[in-house]
Parts: C-alpha cells; structure tokens; sequence
C-alpha cells in the first residue's frame, strides 16, 4: 500500500476569488478534467451568499445555467422567470418577444443570491473542486512551469503551485494590483436602498420594472413565495 498522500498543493488551475464568477469557472474547468482549487479570502459557511446584490440573470446568462449543473435553479420555488420593462423619461421600453419555458434565452430569471451562491459552490465541490475558504491569496509569481502563490489562511501562510491562475476576486482586484495593472476609479455619489416586501401583486408577466429619471433609478422585482 502507498503511504504516499495527495498532494492538494498542487492543481492545474488556480481560481482566486470563490463567488459567482470563480465557482463558474472552477466547475468548467473541472468538466474538463483538471484538477481546481479555489481560494476565498472569507470565511464561508454552508449558507453564505452576496448580500450586495439583486436578482436580475439576464437572459443570455440563463442558459448558462444548464452547462454549470444548476438546471434546477429554473424551476419554480428556486427562481422567477420575467422580462425587464424600463420606463424612462423618453418613452417605456419593453423586452421582445414572449416567455417559452423551452427557450431558457426568451426570459430572465430572478434568482436570489442566497439560492444562487451555495448551489454553485456545492455543484463545484460535487465536481472535485477543492474549495479554500478563509484562505487569502497573497502573493502570485509566474516562473516557466507556473505560477506559485501565497496563501494566507486561518492555519497560517501556505504556498501552493498552478500551471494557471484565474483572477475572479472582484472589482478591486488584488490579483490586477499584485500583476502591475493599473487601477481606475470612477466617483459614485450614489446610494441605493434595498428592503423585501410581501403583498405586492406582480406585474403581468412577472415582469421587473425598472424606472428611470436623469439620476434616479428604482425597480422591482417579483420573488418567489409571493416576495418582491
Ligand atoms: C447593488 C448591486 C446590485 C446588483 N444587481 C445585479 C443584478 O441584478 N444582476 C446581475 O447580473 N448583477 C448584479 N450586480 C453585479 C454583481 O453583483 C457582480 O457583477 C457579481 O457579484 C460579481 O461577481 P464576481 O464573482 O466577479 O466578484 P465578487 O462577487 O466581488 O467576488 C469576488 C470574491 O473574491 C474574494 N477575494 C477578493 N480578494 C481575494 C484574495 N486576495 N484572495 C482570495 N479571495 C479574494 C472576495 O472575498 C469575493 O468573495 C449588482 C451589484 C450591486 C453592487
């Protein structure tokens, strides 16, 4: 029998960052037979999911959902199909065509992140995937065979090899900083109020309105179990 164990601390590929974008692409890397990690700065519990964000998956990204293992994200109880309709100062403008069940693309869904998120990381991990919570990457460094980085996590600094690293920690990221990219910063002076309501009866069609005047900008979303 070998005593010989696996070495986790080496993969093919590097996924830094394990929200939306990173657990999408540990999973396809993973369907092509690599062999992923995923490091999250934060720590993760089995429920944790983005706090700072609506629910709105654009049409083209619907599909997607199939491809990832989480066709059951589209059923009833998991998600809202809709359509966006915008009213603007200029006029209302309303999304074409109608919703076909049997077209993901004819619709948008509205999928909260409390359901979104611990479904990707779950179908990530059922792929294999090794997923590094409350595990910071510190330092990234490529040399000819890869890349080597540092890790910072709750037992202490730890390095790890990649023959590729994935940068999916965000819009600051530390991966851009760390490479030598240079950072742009655009002035918000906005602010945003978010709250759930029951009691509110859906638009026809489910649909998710979006009002817009020259600055301000509200919108509603139909949930599931009768939430907006
Ligand atoms: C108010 C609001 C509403 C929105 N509504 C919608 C919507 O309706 N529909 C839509 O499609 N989009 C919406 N978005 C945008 C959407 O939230 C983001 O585009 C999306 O969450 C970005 O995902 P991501 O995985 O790229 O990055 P993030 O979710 O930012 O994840 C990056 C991850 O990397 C981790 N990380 C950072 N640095 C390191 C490091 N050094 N080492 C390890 N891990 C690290 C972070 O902890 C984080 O978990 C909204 C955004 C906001 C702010």
């Amino acid at each position: 029998m070998s005593t010989q164990k696996y070495d986790d601390s080496l993969v093919d590929v590097a996924v830094v960052g394990g929200s939306i974008a990173g657990c999408a692409t540990a999973i396809r890397f993973s369907q092509l037979g690599y062999r992923v990690a995923v490091f999250e700065k934060k720590p993760v519990t089995e429920r944790s999911y983005k706090k700072l964000c609506t629910h709105f998956v654009q049409p083209h990204a619907v599909p997607l959902l199939n491809g990832l293992g989480l066709a059951h994200l589209r059923e009833p109880g998991n998600s809202v199909p809709t359509k966006a309709v915008f009213v603007t100062p200029g006029g209302v403008i309303e999304a074409p065509g109608g919703y076909d069940p049997e077209q993901p693309q004819s619709y948008a869904l509205n999928l909260e992140r409390r359901v979104l998120d611990p479904a990707l990381r779950d179908a990530a991990r059922r792929r294999g995937v090794q997923y590094f919570d409350g595990t910071g990457v510190e330092g990234a460094e490529e040399d000819g065979e890869g890349w080597t980085l540092d890790t910072l996590g709750e037992a202490g600094p730890r390095r790890f090899r990649a023959r590729l690293v994935v940068a999916a920690d965000g819009r600051r990221s530390r991966l851009a900083t760390l490479l030598g990219n240079r950072a742009e910063e655009h002035p918000n002076e906005r602010v945003a109020l978010f709250g759930y309501f029951t009691g509110i009866e859906p638009p026809e069609g489910n649909r998710s309105v979006f009002i817009m005047n020259d600055r301000d900008l509200a919108c509603s979303y139909p949930l599931v179990d009768g939430r907006t």
